[in-house]
């Protein structure tokens, strides 16, 4: 695999490090003191800085308004986003939208795209993908109460669905409900574009999330669909196409997120180098020169830098052999990255002693809000069965 870095990709990832630096960075602590929603008019300023550059959207497609970065290159861009909680949202690359950009691009009819995706890509509305429910597994969302039954033109939609982030001040929802119950289990549902505005289209409450009810942007909704009724031109794909499409939107996805990951890492192990090696604990002695410490410098150095191989890696499969055949190499990156992840925060946070459970370093935002990393997009253990599935199928009937 070549691991090589063109030069466009140089001269675009240094703009963005010294964007975040420079710009974003200095934002984190109005946003570990104030809601998402106060600080949209100067996200906003952000956003325009960010179009001014030529450095919008550097995932989505050209045609709408995008870079067209491909998946590897926006690997790179993703790494230097996590570097802060708002990069990928300033850079209008942030999920749920970005999984929803792709699903519209890819089964969207042309009417669709140019209502909601293009607006979308331009960063004029949000979205959001209302799949999860409260009763009932997310891990197995065949599982799934919320029906879509036809009634004219249109579907009426009925259900209770939680988690479904980013939903305050979203403009549409992409919601998985069920329009063929008498299918066989994953030809059952289907994906149903439901502007939030209306009537039916119940949001309950922000979910308050490690005690934060978090808003707007950085807001996970409950909702109460309540014979929400929409033309049936708004499905999305096939009528019962909904988990064929779960799927597609899932793999790069992917690759996003665990690159985001380690922008976290990096970010994490910078902060904990930097206290470790200005922190006295002695007189002229610093934490730094404790062996505990030096063991975690190095076993956190020698975790990121396998981590990150590791999600080249699939993202160099997905582009060589797609995403199907990448699947085992897909669910290693996903529970890999999460746990290098919580260990390099949480190792962060013990060098910085009480200062580490503050807000006033990013360390404890980032300890509260990517434990969820390990649950989301596939709970860990759901990934490891999947590949140990894999691996066993590999030997089954072969005797060595
Ligand atoms: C911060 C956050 C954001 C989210 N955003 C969205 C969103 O935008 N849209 C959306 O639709 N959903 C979203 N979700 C929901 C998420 O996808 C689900 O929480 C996830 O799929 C797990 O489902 P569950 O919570 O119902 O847990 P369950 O399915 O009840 O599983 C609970 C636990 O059981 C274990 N487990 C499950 N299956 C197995 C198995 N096969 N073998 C062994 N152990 C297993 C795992 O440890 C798992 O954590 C979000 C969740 C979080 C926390």
């Amino acid at each position: 695999m070549d691991f090589s870095v063109s030069d466009k990709m140089k001269i675009i990832t240094n703009m963005i490090d010294e964007f975040v630096d420079k710009e974003l960075i200095p934002m984190e602590p109005a946003l570990l003191t104030r809601s998402f929603k106060e600080l949209l008019p100067e996200l906003e300023q952000k956003r325009r800085m960010v179009k001014q550059m030529e450095l919008w959207a550097p995932n989505h497609p050209t045609e709408y308004g995008g870079m067209g970065l491909n998946l590897k290159e926006h690997a790179l861009v993703s790494e230097c986003l996590g570097r802060t909680p708002i990069g990928h949202y300033v850079f209008g690359c942030q999920a749920p939208d970005a999984g929803n950009i792709e699903i519209l691009y890819m089964f969207g009819t042309e009417e669709q795209k140019e209502k909601w995706l293009r607006p979308l890509v331009e960063g004029k509305i949000r979205s959001c993908f209302s799949m999860t429910e409260v009763e009932l597994p997310g891990s197995n969302p065949v599982m799934m109460d919320t029906m879509a039954v036809k009634d004219g033109d249109d579907y009426v939609i009925n259900g209770q669905k939680w988690y479904t982030s980013s939903s305050d001040g979203a403009r549409f929802a992409i919601v998985m409900a069920v329009t063929n119950p008498e299918a066989s289990r994953y030809l059952q549902a289907s994906m149903i574009i439901v502007p939030t505005d209306t009537p039916g289209f119940n949001q309950v409450r922000n979910i308050p999330v490690m005690g934060e009810p978090g808003s707007d942007y950085f807001g996970h909704g409950e909702i109460l669909y309540q014979n929400c009724r929409v033309p049936q031109k708004n499905l999305l794909g096939p009528e019962g196409g909904g988990f064929v499409i779960a799927q597609e939107r899932l793999g790069p996805g992917r690759i996003h997120h665990c690159m985001r990951w380690v922008g976290i890492c990096n970010r994490c192990f910078d902060l904990l180098c930097s206290r470790a090696a200005t922190r006295p604990i002695a007189p002229g002695k610093t934490l730094a020169g404790k062996e505990i410490i030096q063991m975690w410098i190095a076993e956190c150095a020698a975790d990121i830098q396998a981590a990150r191989l590791m999600v080249l890696y699939a993202a160099d499969r997905i582009d060589t052999v797609g995403a199907k055949a990448a699947r085992k190499e897909i669910s290693m990156i996903k529970f890999v990255v999460a746990n290098t992840m919580m260990r390099v925060i949480d190792r962060a946070l013990q060098v910085h002693g009480g200062l580490g459970m503050t807000d006033d370093t990013i360390i404890a935002w980032y300890y509260r809000h990517e434990r969820a990393s390990r649950i989301y997009d596939g709970a860990d253990e759901v990934h490891k069965v999947s590949v140990a599935k894999r691996i066993i199928k590999e030997y089954e009937g072969k005797q060595r």
